[in-house]
């Protein structure tokens, strides 16, 4: 059977991805971990003015050629005062603290711990002091209408930082996506109840309403729906109905009870592809129907993982503007040999670790059933096909999902 490869297969995904709404605008308290929806440019210069780094005194540094130094204190600012009229003159000093704007004539700031005397008519320095010392220069950190961030960026905390220093409020981000999650299988039972004989817990349905909140998309989960033709024909059309992006697990093997791509197809989906030449992920199916993109994933936990990040991801990433849709993709030594797949990339859990030279430690057992050991990878090491083992030291590429853990 003729089996598409991973770059073809995501390249076709991003093509029919590309995005497709316009912004809205949130509050910025509301915008952690959406995506920036336009450039961002300061509204002022950071600082604001020259600023004082400690507290101490503003001095002129030619005053202070050989300590120790007594100047005649002429004043004093703080934070949050405005002194236009206060002047630095020759051998003389303004007392300063952190965060005051250094007043004129000053050129730099001596801390208060350096020096004997705060607080008197006169201070004592007892340390050189260089020109610029411990002062913030006007605009050093960022000029105004200088870009601050890039529409695509996904906003995290860093960037909450930069948006309230240039006081970007309401945000404007892309439209989170809405992603409608099936899981199909006359075995599967909703997890909170306990399964019988015979029966499994739906482990994809809550595994990627959690994904989807992780690409910051909504989540819309529309139960689990049996084996059944009619009966998937008609969650899949509320799911066309309500949403954006599509995802279904299991029934898309070859089985005879497997019927999610003819359902689709049924349904008015275009298929694009429905077999990959990658491990786990080979029956996964794409397509789209107008501007709605569907996927069905295997109903194999790991297996819907794996392919949620190969595929899903970069696509809602995509669709929503992102900057950069794809996970990091790394270089890193195997710790211990590979045997790998003979014609299908192998997407093997592993763990990074070291630090000058990465190393990836496998932590998946080839079964790919393995939730436990896969849980407790950092990144997918993509394994290429071939007949022979892949020794320990190879350099392959990592695909991160995770940031390392750092143990
Ligand atoms: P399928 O893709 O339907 O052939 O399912 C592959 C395997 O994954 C079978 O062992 C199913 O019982 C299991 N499976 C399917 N869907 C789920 C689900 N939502 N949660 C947990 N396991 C599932
Ligand atoms: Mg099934």
């Amino acid at each position: 059977m003729w089996l598409l490869e991973y770059d073809k297969a995501l390249r076709a995904v991003l093509e029919k991805a590309r995005a497709a709404h316009g912004p809205q605008m949130v509050p910025l308290t509301q915008a952690f971990g959406l995506l920036l929806a336009d450039d961002v440019r300061s509204d002022v210069d950071l600082p604001p003015f020259d600023r004082a780094m400690m507290d101490g005194f503003a001095v002129k540094s030619s005053d202070i050629a050989i300590p120790p130094v007594e100047l005649e204190v002429t004043g004093r600012v703080g934070a949050g005062e405005e002194r236009a009229g206060l002047v630095v003159e020759p051998g003389c000093a303004v007392e300063i603290m952190t965060g005051a704007p250094v007043p004129r004539g000053a050129d730099a700031v001596i801390q208060v711990e350096k020096t004997s005397g705060f607080g008197r008519p006169r201070v004592r320095i007892d340390a050189p002091v260089t020109r610029g010392q411990s002062i913030s220069p006007r605009a050093a950190v960022l000029e105004k209408s200088s870009p601050v961030l890039r529409a695509g960026q996904r906003i995290d905390v860093a960037q909450t930082a930069l948006l309230a220093a240039v006081g970007c409020d309401p945000v404007p981000v892309a439209r989170p996506l809405k992603v409608a999650i099936i899981s199909t299988g006359d075995e599967i039972v909703p997890h909170a109840k306990t399964p019988g004989v015979s029966q499994i817990r739906d482990v994809c349905g809550p595994a990627l309403a959690a994904a989807v909140r992780r690409v910051g998309c909504l989540p819309r989960p529309l139960g689990i729906v049996g084996d059944d033709p009619k009966a998937t024909r008609d969650v899949i059309a509320r799911g066309l109905a309500c949403c954006d992006v599509l995802l279904l697990t299991g029934g898309v093997s070859a089985g005879a009870r497997d019927h999610v791509a003819a359902a689709l197809f049924e349904s008015g989906v275009e298929l694009h592809f429905e077999r990959l030449a990658i491990k786990p992920g080979k029956p996964t199916v794409f397509g789209t129907r107008a501007d709605t993109l569907v996927f069905g994933l295997p109903g194999n936990p790991v297996s819907a993982m794996v392919t949620f990040e190969l595929f899903v991801a970069p696509a809602c990433l995509a669709r929503m503007g992102a900057a950069k849709p794809l996970a990091p993709v790394w270089q890193a030594r195997l710790t211990q040999k590979v045997r790998p797949e003979k014609t299908r990339t192998w997407f093997l859990h592993g763990r990074l670790r070291g630090r000058a030279v990465l190393e990836v430690e496998p932590v998946a057992s080839p079964n790919s059933a393995d939730i436990v050991s896969s849980s407790m990878g950092d990144c997918l090491i993509a394994v290429p096909p071939g007949a022979r083992e892949i020794p320990a030291g190879t350099v392959l590429d990592v695909i991160v999902i995770r940031r390392p853990s750092g143990d």
